[in-house]
């Protein structure tokens, strides 16, 4: 069922939704397009249709072939649309739902088309500030690069700033997945371009290990990992990769690299990755109730039942008790930062090591076989030590309990850089 958008341009065909409104196959003028049109209550917002208009130069005068172009911004009655590029595709996070984990050669030379788009428009003074696998598109009418991978487009450019009024989320009270972002957001500095640069190399890690570096549970403990905790090596990386990532992922934003040089030492990484495949690297067991299956809990939350055999989305959580998950990965848009309280409550410190793909995972029956295997000879250890002890001595008798005491330290926190 076609509408009319303005008097310029025909909407013919939803492409699909997002959090901010409708994405619509279009035509304008100079042939086809895609049409943003955004959701009702943000359309009819005065405040927002205000700076809607006031950005208007910003957002139409980013042109880089890895950016989606704003080609027009449409005020029309109740419609609030903005007409972009169309991008023949799919988005990145429908790929990763997909392939659960990409080879390096192809992540990096998707999140290096993103790191040139951000350098572009980090140049002309823009943040993008929602960097995540839901906002890059894939060109499937482009070319073919490294890895096979088609041309990688960062859409929704300025798009979390117009929404992001200090009214609309303070009223907003769900929190989205929080996953990406960076740890100077979540101690309310304003966002610079450096958090562009933290989100970036965030879905990175997330393209070649199948999770996110800090995701998981609530999103309270999520918050708290971004500010406190050390990201842990992925099996497998090469280390010069490694060494990149854990610089863009540095809590102190100056520490990280500017988008450019990113994008330049990630295609200087590409002719070693050629042929290398998927890391096999399986999800950090969440040992915290609130992340358990089939259901999602968090400390003095109701439990939000989830469909059986729907794989849980972390981070998908309510943060106000009986609140809806938040199903559509909105992140900061509409996110109502936790205060120090709530963040101290949800907060359980969980370190999130990867497992090494064939090991039990804690709690399995595998698991506990081991540990029992382990107890067994830790205690015949004992004994033999015990036997030989009551021989020579009594001072033998304590390496028993050291020998007792397995439990890898998995905390691996650090305090926050300044
Ligand atoms: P939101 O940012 O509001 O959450 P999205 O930008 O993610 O919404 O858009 C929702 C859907 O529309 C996505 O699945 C995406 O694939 C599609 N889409 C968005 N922009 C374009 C575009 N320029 N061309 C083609 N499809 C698009």
């Amino acid at each position: 069922m076609a509408r009319k958008i303005g008097s310029r341009y025909t909407a013919n065909q939803i492409l699909g939704r997002g959090s901010a409104g409708t994405v619509w196959l279009g035509e304008g003028p100079e042939g086809p397009v895609a049409v943003k049109l955004l959701r009702e209550d943000l359309a009819s917002d005065q405040e927002l249709v205000g700076r809607f208009v006031q950005e208007r130069t910003a957002l139409l005068g980013l042109e880089h072939p890895h950016i989606v172009s704003v080609r027009d911004l449409v005020v029309d009655g109740n419609d609030l649309a903005l007409v972009m590029d169309l991008v023949r595709g799919t988005d990145l996070r429908t790929r990763l739902d997909r392939e659960r984990r990409l080879a390096p050669e192809a992540a990096v030379a998707i999140v290096a088309d993103i790191a040139d788009a951000l350098a572009a428009a980090h140049a002309a003074g823009v943040v993008h500030r929602d960097v995540k696998p839901e906002n890059v598109l894939l060109d499937m009418q482009g070319p073919l690069g490294p890895g096979g991978s088609h041309p990688a487009l960062l859409t929704d450019f300025g798009v979390a700033k117009l929404i992001d009024s200090p009214r609309r989320t303070r009223a907003t009270k769900i929190i989205g997945t929080p996953d990406y972002l960076a740890p100077e957001i979540v101690e309310g500095l304003p966002p610079r371009a450096a958090v562009d640069i933290y989100a970036l190399a965030t879905v990175l890690y997330e393209l070649l290990a199948g999770f996110t570096p800090f995701g998981g549970g609530h999103p309270g403990a999520v918050l708290r990992r971004h500010v406190t905790e050390t990201v842990v090596p992925l099996p497998g990386i090469p280390e010069e990769l490694w060494q990149l990532l854990v610089q863009c992922l540095a809590k102190a934003p100056a520490s990280r690299l500017r988008a450019s040089e990113l994008g330049v030492r990630l295609r200087e990484q590409l002719p070693l990755l050629v042929g290398m495949p998927p890391l096999d690297v399986d999800e950090p067991d969440s040992e915290s109730p609130e992340a358990a299956e089939p259901g999602v809990r968090g400390e003095g939350y109701e439990e939000v039942a989830v469909p059986v055999g729907e794989r849980v989305r972390r981070g998908a959580v309510p943060l106000v008790r009986g609140a809806k998950p938040d199903s559509n990965r909105d992140t900061h848009t509409s996110m109502r930062v936790p205060g120090p309280d709530e963040l101290a409550g949800g907060a359980l410190g969980t370190a999130r090591v990867p497992r090494p793909a064939g090991a039990p995972r804690p709690g399995s029956a595998r698991h506990r076989a081991a540990s029992a295997r382990r107890r067994r000879l830790t205690l015949g250890v004992a004994g033999v030590v015990l036997v030989a002890a009551v021989g020579v001595g009594t001072w033998a008798a304590t390496s028993g309990e050291d020998a007792g005491a397995t439990t890898p330290d998995t905390q691996n926190s650090t305090p926050a850089s300044p």
